[in-house]
Formats: structure tokens, sequence, C-alpha cells
């Protein structure tokens, strides 16, 4: 495997630990947790891995200003923000919709973290990101662009890294050597569809017995593994690894969207309690309390067998638990 360069300022490797009270609680398969929540800079999550590598490719093109967008309460733009910031680089993100009367959660943060916002209005999100990116080109403020959710190979390579530090704490952990395999499934929340192709290829290459379960959080399956797919081979290429994908090689539910994208339900938010005081961990209403709801009931239903051990990767977004405190309190 051939890893491009990146520059290092996440918090790595993050914690892999059993959830050894949900566990009991479920009595089902074993549930242990990777802690890419904890990535540092300003509240990690998995985006922090995946700008390691997309921002020393634009410190290679003697960019000076970073350009990407999301949804408003988006956990990549705020981490953008923040690695941006890290790394000197001036930041604009284009969010969608309006700016909202009083700024909470992730469009707090990315305030604080200096970025400069764009609010897409009536406008197509994706139509404002790119005449955002040509107006400080033609500006001469040297823009690097990333896309939605940093989701494109380069990107997506962080989760290939990620799997095989993944692969050397097993090694280190005897419950784990010995077992074969050490994770019968690896689920986590999918959506741009970045970290889900990363994971595939990674499982490939060190972890070939796991199965790697994408739980959507917003597309369709069918087109969810039509997204993933492609990326996970382009991703390979890059890394010059022999694999290609087809959407039928991409594992993916997606039976807990609920209400759709960002919009929080009764399993959500049960999830959320559930963890907080099982646990002490944090999981957020829009990504990793609609994925651990969705793996919850994979195990209470059996459908990851009780024999199982399964690991639920973290990708973050607690910042935007305080922008639904009027539905979680
Ligand atoms: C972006 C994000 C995801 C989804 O990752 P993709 O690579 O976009 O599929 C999951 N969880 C959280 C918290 C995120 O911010």
């Amino acid at each position: 495997m051939n890893l491009p360069p990146k520059l290092s300022f996440a918090h790595l490797p993050t914690p892999l630990e059993p959830l050894l009270r949900l566990s009991a609680h479920l009595a089902g398969a074993q549930i242990w947790i990777k802690r890419d929540d904890q990535t540092g800079l300003a509240g990690g999550g998995n985006k922090t891995r995946k700008l390691e590598y997309l921002l020393a490719e634009a410190k290679s093109q003697n960019a000076r200003t970073i350009i990407t967008g999301g949804a408003a309460q988006s956990n990549h733009c705020r981490q953008t923000a923040a690695a941006a910031a890290h790394e000197g680089f001036r930041c604009v993100i284009v969010l969608s919709g309006r700016a909202p009367a009083q700024a909470s959660g992730n469009i707090l943060l990315d305030e604080l973290l200096g970025a400069e916002i764009v609010w897409a209005g009536a406008e197509l999100r994706t139509a404002v990101m790119q005449s955002t990116f040509e107006k400080e080109k033609s500006a001469g403020n040297a823009p690097y662009f990333i896309p939605i959710g940093g989701s494109n190979p380069l990107g997506a390579a962080s989760y290939v890294a990620a799997v095989q530090e993944l692969q050397s704490q097993i090694q280190s952990i005897a419950e784990l050597k010995t077992a074969s395999p050490a994770f019968t499934h690896i689920c986590f929340a999918s959506s741009s569809g970045g970290t889900h192709a990363g994971l595939a290829v990674g499982g490939k290459a060190f972890l070939p017995e796991t199965q790697i379960l994408g739980l959507s959080v917003d597309e369709p399956l069918d087109h969810l593994k039509a997204i993933v797919a492609p990326l996970a081979t382009a991703t390979a290429q890059l890394l010059s690894l022999p694999y290609t994908f087809t959407p039928p090689d991409i594992h993916a539910n997606a039976d807990y969207i609920g209400a759709g994208y960002a919009l929080m339900g009764n399993r959500e938010r049960e999830t959320i309690r559930l963890l907080g005081r099982l646990e002490g961990l944090l999981v957020d209403p829009v990504y990793t309390g609609k994925a651990f709801g969705g793996l919850i009931d994979l195990v209470q239903t059996g459908a990851i067998p009780r024999n199982g051990r399964v690991l639920f990767w973290h990708t973050g977004g607690q910042p935007a638990l305080f922008a639904y405190a009027d539905q979680l309190s």
C-alpha cells in the first residue's frame, strides 16, 4: 500500500475499548468502540483523519484558502475550520439555508474557529460552493476545494490507514488477537461515503473476515452503495491496491434513517440517553445516534448473532447535541 503524504494534527491512534455495561445490558453480541470522536483539534470526528491528507495536498499546491461546505450543523465544516486555522489557511465554508438568529452547536464553533460562512439561502449548496471557489480564484486567493464530507479518494485513503491502525491495536489486546475474526462486524454512520469507502478498502486489505457495515443516515440503500463502490475502487487505485468494488460488494443498511437526515426521532433520543447513562458516552442526534440505534436493534433482533463481536466506529458529532437541546431535554 502506497499512502500519500499527510500532515499530523490528529490524535492517533484513537482508543479502542469494550462497552461492557452496554454489552451486558443487551445480552447479545459483544460491543466494542473505536473513538474517532476523539481525534483532537476542536472536538474531533471522522473528518479530521481525512483532513490530514487533504490539507497536505492543499499545502503542496501552495493554496492559501480552503473552501468546503455542508449542512448547517456540519461537523465536516467545523473540523475543516479547525484544521485550516491550525495549519494557517483562511477558511470559507458554504452552509445550507440561512443564518440562524442565534448561532449554536457547530455553527457557533465555526465562528469561534475563524471560518467565513457563506449561507446558500435559496440556492443549491453545490452551486454556491462552486461559485465561491471561482470568486476566490479570480481574487487571487489560491483556493483549495474540498468536496462535501471530504469524500474523495484522498480523504477516503485516511480510513484505509485507520483500519491498519485498528489491526495493530487488535494485535496488542489478547482477547482480540486470539479471536478469529477479532470483529465479525464494523458498524458506523455513513452519509457522503468517504468513511465507508475507506473502511471497505481497509477491511479488504487488513481484516478480510470482518463485515464492513455502513448504516445510512440519509441515502436509500441502492444510492449509497452506488456512491461507495466507485469511490472505494478509486481509493484502492490511489493506494496501488488491486481491488475493485461493485455495489453488491458493499455492505450497507438503510433501515434506520427514521424521519430523515438530521431529523431526530424516538430511537435516536433513546439511544443518546441509553449510552449516556450506561457508558458515559455521548452520541449525536444526526449520525451516531441513528447508527448506534440501528446497531442496538441488529443486536437485539439477532441479525448480528449473539456469538458475534461488533465494533462501533464512533465518528463524532457531539457539538450538534447543543443545537437539539429543545428536543432532548
Ligand atoms: C460526516 C459524518 C459521518 C459520515 O461520514 P461520511 O464519510 O460522510 O460518510 C458520520 N458521522 C459523523 C458524526 C459525521 O460528521
